[in-house]
């Protein structure tokens, strides 16, 4: 696989960052995640902006334009033959060589820019889709700051083995009651046909495809509404679901071991899916 290090692309085994960089010693690095499908970027836009928030938030520089950032993404997918799958970009502060808590001098330190691919063929097609996933609910004891997509995902990572030692796909996060989002992803439920997702602040990520999806519900009428809502909630609702970069809209179907409506893929999120699919294609680059 062909990767991208500061400027040269590289066999992955090539590919080498300091042990002093910021990111490794500190989780001091900010990422992103685009999917591709047939060869195509999906909302390159949209997370080029979320990335330039995310640095500016942490007073970190910009490695490169928003075009050059482009075109290291699309010679990725050229050179690793990607139909579909994802590309990786990390951002990190760098190093001024020593390991200290101040940050470093952004004159004179540079930022470290990684990007490699994940090929996934059939991602459009997941036989999860199909079935819906299962989600248990743990406690949220993150960081204030979750609308920054940092690096630091130990809880993420010990909330989905949460889920899979409880025989679930993944976990959905709950802090004074409510539910903030899950493991990687937005959360939703459905009742009464309105669709029901957090409100944004500094307690979830902004979700580049929760943006997406919102706007596709409410050009085709449906009723969207942002605003916490409980396990106990959850449980009591039609239908629930998920939505990343990577998942697209999945279809929730148990919460807790509790059956979520039919304990089927409802039809809000297949449409949801459907739509999304349809039209991020379209504006694909
Ligand atoms: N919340 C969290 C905590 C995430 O890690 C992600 C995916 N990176 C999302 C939500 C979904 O964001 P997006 O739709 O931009 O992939």
């Amino acid at each position: 696989r062909t990767v991208y290090v500061n400027g040269e692309y590289l066999p992955e085994t090539e590919a080498k960052v300091s042990i002093f960089d910021r990111a490794f010693l500190m989780a001091d690095g900010v990422y992103e995640v685009t999917s591709v499908l047939d060869g195509k970027l999906i909302d390159f836009a949209g997370h080029s902006k979320r990335l330039a928030r995310s640095l500016s938030e942490l007073d970190m520089r910009a490695p490169c334009s928003d075009e050059d950032l482009l075109e290291i993404h699309r010679e990725l997918v050229r050179a690793n033959d990607i139909t579909d799958g994802l590309v990786y970009l990390q951002v990190t502060r760098g190093s001024a060589g020593d390991r200290d808590f101040a940050f470093p001098d952004p004159e004179t330190t540079e930022p470290t820019l990684v990007l490699f691919t994940q090929s996934k063929p059939g991602l459009a097609e997941s036989p999860a889709a199909k079935s819906g996933i299962k989600v248990i609910s743990v406690d949220d004891i993150r960081w204030g700051r979750r609308d920054i997509k940092t690096v630091q995902l130990l809880y993420p990572s010990m909330a989905k083995m949460m889920a899979k030692k409880a025989g679930a796909d993944d976990a959905w996060m709950v802090e004074d009651g409510f539910v903030t989002e899950g493991s990687s992803n937005n959360a939703y439920i459905v009742k009464g046909g309105r669709i029901i997702t957090r409100a944004l602040s500094t307690d979830i990520l902004h979700g580049i495809t929760r943006a997406a999806v919102l706007r596709f519900a409410q050009e085709a009428q449906m009723e969207v509404e942002e605003r916490s809502f409980t396990i106990a909630e959850a449980l009591e609702a039609d239908e629930a679901f998920i939505t990343s970069a990577s998942s697209f809209v999945m279809p929730v179907v148990e919460l807790d071991g509790s059956a979520i409506g039919s304990g089927t893929p409802g039809p809000v999120a297949s449409r949801l899916r459907e739509i999304y699919l349809e039209e991020s294609r379209k504006t694909a680059i």
